[in-house]
């Protein structure tokens, strides 16, 4: 079986598949143009966000029979035109919950006090104590939007800091110790951080809306380690000139790589480039589970 990795895994998980007899082609900085050349050759493909699996590249893709996604989401791939081409889509959803709920708290922390904004005024030169004053987390209340994997270690993980949790989610979630779920109104008008753990579908595109953010607390705090698209940017850009918002800390953006650097012109908000799985543990662990499920659908393919 031949496969294309298109996005970078771990070497351990390339060297394990190459021992199982897979011809892997690792070809991380492969462009959509390239990608459209080469992919008719392979039987398999390997990505995680950077690359898309749109209709193009499918119906390129003659051999395909199957395309494993290193991480959680599956919105880079057309899942439905894919599926009905007979190409099955794979992914790894456990192996990176413990990396994206530990960036969700660092950023809670970073929301909290102001560690990104002071470091840049010491890179400078200053010494601002004054400016840099920040709050507590202990006891305030965090508003946890989707309960999922990444939701649940979230809330598990800021109960035990002192904070009071509050979740919701579209589904039914069993009761935990160190939470309660709620309506997702209550959690808007109660919560002084939220942070959003859902995927990007129809129904949750701008959840976080100017009407949305206007039922929110004052000063309210907000982590996206999610989607971009689920937080309407603009409205974000507007309420936090407005002081409504007190801060922000995006992972993830509507339009990745961020070409509009307009939120970033706003103190109040911290980011990265989408780095919530990018962690030594859990590529590792992704890697692990890429190279076990397509050593399984080879062999599949040989019996
Ligand atoms: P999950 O499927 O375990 O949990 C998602 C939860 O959201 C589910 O319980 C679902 O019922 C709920 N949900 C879906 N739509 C909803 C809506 N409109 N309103 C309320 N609840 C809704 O997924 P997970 O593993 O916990 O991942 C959560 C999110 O984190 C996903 O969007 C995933 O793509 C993202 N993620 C980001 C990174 C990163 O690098 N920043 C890495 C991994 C995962």
């Amino acid at each position: 079986m031949k496969v294309l990795v298109c996005d970078s895994i771990s070497p351990r998980a390339v060297e394990r598949m190459r021992k199982a007899c897979l011809e892997v082609d690792v070809q991380d900085k492969i462009t959509p143009e390239e990608l459209l050349q080469v992919i008719g050759n392979y039987d398999a493909m390997v990505v995680r966000s950077r690359t898309k699996v749109r209709k193009p590249v499918i119906d390129a893709a003659k051999k395909l029979k199957v395309v494993v996604r290193g991480g959680v989401g599956v919105d880079n791939i057309d899942v439905d035109y894919a599926q009905a081409k007979g190409v099955k889509i794979m992914n790894t959803p456990g192996a990176s919950t413990h990396s994206v709920a530990e960036l969700t708290i660092a950023y809670l922390f970073a929301l909290a006090r102001p560690i990104v904004q002071a470091t840049a005024s010491m890179r400078e030169g200053q010494w601002e104590k004054a400016k840099f004053e920040g709050i507590e987390i202990q006891g305030k209340v965090l508003g946890i939007i989707g309960m999922g994997r990444i939701g649940l270690a979230v809330a598990n993980r800021a109960a035990a800091l002192g904070m009071i949790v509050l979740g919701y989610d579209s589904r039914t979630v069993g009761p935990a110790p160190f939470m309660q779920m709620v309506e997702l109104d209550e959690l808007i008008a109660k919560a002084d951080f939220i942070s959003l753990h859902i995927p990007l579908t129809e129904s949750s595109h701008h959840l976080i809306n100017a009407e949305m953010i206007g039922k929110m607390k004052d000063k309210v705090r907000i982590v996206d380690c999610a989607r971009g698209g689920v937080i309407d940017e603009e409205a974000l850009y507007e309420a936090i000139r407005a002081g409504k918002v007190a801060g922000a800390a995006l992972d993830v953006f509507e339009n990745e790589p961020l070409s509009d650097r307009k939120l970033f012109e706003l103190p109040q908000v911290i980011g990265s480039p989408h780095i919530g799985a990018s962690t030594h543990e859990a590529t590792s662990r992704i890697g692990d589970e890429v190279a076990d499920i397509l050593i399984a659908v080879n062999q599949e393919g040989c019996s």
